[in-house]
């Protein structure tokens, strides 16, 4: 149990495919604490499932939406207004790279696999911003998911990295410009979690294992870390905060190599 108190808060959670989604970490610690919370999702396929997930929280509505379509962006905010009046929390949680792109050489991107890459895994924080902005008020938050390949080459990450590193540059502009309004935006860097995401990322296991056996804490970080973390940075507790990329790896980017 967490000592904070999110009674009369409201969130939204975009992006959550199962129980292991990181969405999923977050949203959990966001019911915990008392917030409202609503949540998209992106097919049909997806339904049942986050109606079995939030089917025994109150309080809780989901709602389709691409977040590249604007119709359902615009659909999705009217929601939001009719729901809730306006919003407190938003949480970012998606992301996509075409398996091809992520199979061979960076160099043989596609310029398709680019902007399918870019436009649903950066450029859905902008959009999905400029939608929730009426509905932020002065004190509200945004987060969205990064992982380090943004910074350091991650073998097969490929234009996943390059998103990444779109999505965290563009969480600096949003900040910087949402802060006169007193919303914050920042990034959660996330160490390889176990998702359905991560599945379609080739060699997923064994990068798991090594960046396990390098951190610090000799282990990889937990879902439940990254809902500890986005807690946090969305509520007072990080009111300092923004512009931002937070890491929750147990420490493995900031080794070079471990020595036995
Ligand atoms: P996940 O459970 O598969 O969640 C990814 C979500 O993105 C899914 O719900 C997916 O929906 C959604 N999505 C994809 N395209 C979309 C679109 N156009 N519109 C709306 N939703 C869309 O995997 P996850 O690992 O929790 O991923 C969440 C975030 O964490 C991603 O940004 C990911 O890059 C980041 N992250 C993950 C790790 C890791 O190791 N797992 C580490 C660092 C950062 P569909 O299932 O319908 O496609």
């Amino acid at each position: 149990m967490i000592g904070i108190d999110l009674n009369g808060k409201t969130a939204l959670v975009m992006g959550v495919a199962n129980a292991r989604s990181l969405g999923w970490a977050i949203a959990q610690k966001l019911l915990e604490a008392g917030a409202r919370v609503g949540f998209s999702y992106q097919g049909e396929r997806l339904k049942s499932e986050l109606e079995k997930l939030t089917g025994g929280h109150s309080g809780t509505w989901i709602q389709q939406a691409d977040a590249t379509s604007e119709d359902d962006l615009s659909a999705l905010f009217a929601k939001v207004k009719e729901e809730f009046g306006q919003l407190d929390y938003l949480v970012h949680s998606i992301g996509f790279a075409p398996r091809e792109a992520m199979e061979g050489r960076f160099l043989d991107t596609t310029p398709q696999d680019w902007n399918t890459a870019m436009s649903v895994s950066a450029y859905t924080l902008v959009s999905i911003a400029r939608h929730a902005e009426p509905l932020l008020r002065e004190g509200s938050s945004i987060v969205s998911l990064t992982y380090h390949a943004s910074q350091q080459v991650v073998p097969k990450y490929n234009v996943m990295g390059v998103a990444k590193a779109a999505l965290e540059a563009s969480t600096r502009y949003l900040a910087s410009e949402l802060g006169a309004a007193g919303v914050r935006v920042n990034c959660i860097s996330a160490g390889p979690m176990r998702t359905i995401a991560a599945r379609s990322i080739p060699g997923f296991g064994s990068m798991y294992d090594k960046a396990a056996a390098a951190a610090p804490l000799g282990r990889n970080a937990t879902a439940e870390e990254v809902g500890k973390l986005a807690l946090f940075l969305l509520s007072d507790l990080g009111s300092g905060i923004t512009g931002e990329v937070v890491y929750v790896d147990a420490g493995a980017h900031i080794m070079t190599m471990k020595l036995d």
